[in-house]
């Protein structure tokens, strides 16, 4: 029979040299595939998840392995069974672990082990995540904040027992108080050993007879409580506060969980903030542009004057050291402000004005494309006089 077995390897469709994680991620989609509870009364499919199964015990056994590489499959020939699947031994194969990581996959990791196992020693609370939205300068200046939200504590009547005072709670016949329960699965190729949280005492360790008629068992109550966040200067949108021990209560005496709040920064109308620096456009007149002088600019400080260097063309960007946001880790440290100088060009003009800027241009030269276009040289200033009529 030694001749008509496929080979193993090529039955996980693995190289030679595959190495243990590439055999269990092949046997893994075989035996998904395959699987006889996904196919019942399949006989090809059994066929093939046994051919599978049987592939995998061996080479992920190194010992196993290496005698299937020197003699082949003869290496199992002629043993207590010889007749092939039913005779084999799969002792030392880890089917548990994929075959938690399989059910888990497709059971919602109800016969899983491995997701759900736990002890019942001292186990922290969970979590907490919420948000809250502040203004993009208490983002800058930093915020005392308070929010309202449902928080379970231990019950004073029951100390958290869940029992009715006066009562204890009893160790959980099924577990013995672990919290774990040992499952054997009897399967075609052998036993299976699975870890699995305690069904009855759902990890605790204990069962809840007589229960607390205050939190109904549960060792908790919850309530509204108002909790005060302080923001840092410098935070940035999508960035979280951390609120040690707001969170969950723990478990078995553990600790509580914390409160994450994320905070979520509004835009402002004139400020744009990326990383420690904060950008804004401030309109530049023409003539100022041209002649130099003092600009006025808002920053997340108040309003600075700034001085526009003469002959400055738009889009001109300039640097205000240190008004930007402040480092939330680095005390006195923070970042700039850069400021885009846009020229505007006057477009509502009076009779006055635009005398003046006739002879502006006169008095400039060929600066300007409609007059290089009339064909006029820059001191041909009587055909200019006319151009502009
Ligand atoms: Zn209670
Ligand atoms: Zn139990």
């Amino acid at each position: 029979m030694a001749d008509s077995k496929r080979d193993y390897y090529e039955v996980l469709g693995v190289d030679r040299n595959a190495d243990e994680e590439t055999l269990k991620k092949a046997y893994r989609v075989l035996a998904k595939k395959y699987h006889p509870d996904m196919h019942p009364d399949d006989k090809e499919a059994e066929a093939k998840f046994k051919e599978a199964s049987e592939a995998y015990a061996v080479l992920s056994d190194p010992e196993k392995r290496k005698q299937y590489d020197q003699f082949g499959h003869a290496a199992f020939d002629g043993g207590a069974g010889g007749g092939g699947f039913g005779g084999f031994d799969f002792s030392g194969a880890d089917f548990s672990d994929i075959f938690g990581d399989i059910f888990g996959d497709f059971f919602g990791g109800g016969r899983s082990s491995r997701y759900s196992s736990r002890s019942n020693g001292p186990m922290k609370g969970a979590n907490i995540r919420t948000s809250i939205r502040i203004t993009f300068m208490e983002a800058i200046t930093g915020v005392d904040k308070e929010i309202e939200l449902t928080l379970k504590d231990e019950c004073k009547t029951c100390h958290g027992s869940g029992a009715r005072p006066g009562s204890t709670p009893e160790t959980c016949p099924k577990c013995g108080g672990k919290g774990q329960v040992v499952n054997i699965q009897q399967s075609f190729f052998g036993t299976v050993r699975n870890i699995q949280t305690c069904p009855d005492c759902h990890g605790t360790g204990k069962i809840i007879k007589d229960k607390c008629p205050d939190c109904g068992g549960t060792g908790y109550i919850a309530s509204r409580k108002k909790i005060a966040v302080t923001i840092p200067a410098g935070i940035d949108n999508g960035q979280s506060v951390r609120i040690r021990g707001k969170g969950e209560p723990g478990v078995n005496g553990g600790e509580r969980g914390d409160l994450l709040v994320e905070v979520i920064v509004s835009s402002h109308p004139m400020f744009r903030r990326q990383d420690q620096n904060i950008y804004s456009t401030v309109p530049l007149s023409f003539a100022v542009a041209a002649l130099g002088g003092e600009v006025l600019i808002d920053t997340v400080d108040g309003r600075v004057a700034y001085e526009v260097k003469p002959g400055t063309q738009t889009d001109t960007r300039v640097r205000l050291k240190g008004k930007g946001v402040p480092s939330t880790r680095y005390k006195d440290v923070r970042g700039d402000h850069y400021v885009t100088l846009v020229v505007q060009t006057p477009d509502k003009l009076s009779h006055e004005a635009k005398e003046l800027l006739k002879q502006f241009d006169m008095a400039t030269g060929d600066s300007l494309n409609a007059v290089k276009r009339a064909g006029m040289a820059s001191d041909d200033s009587e055909k200019k006089k006319k151009f502009w009529k």
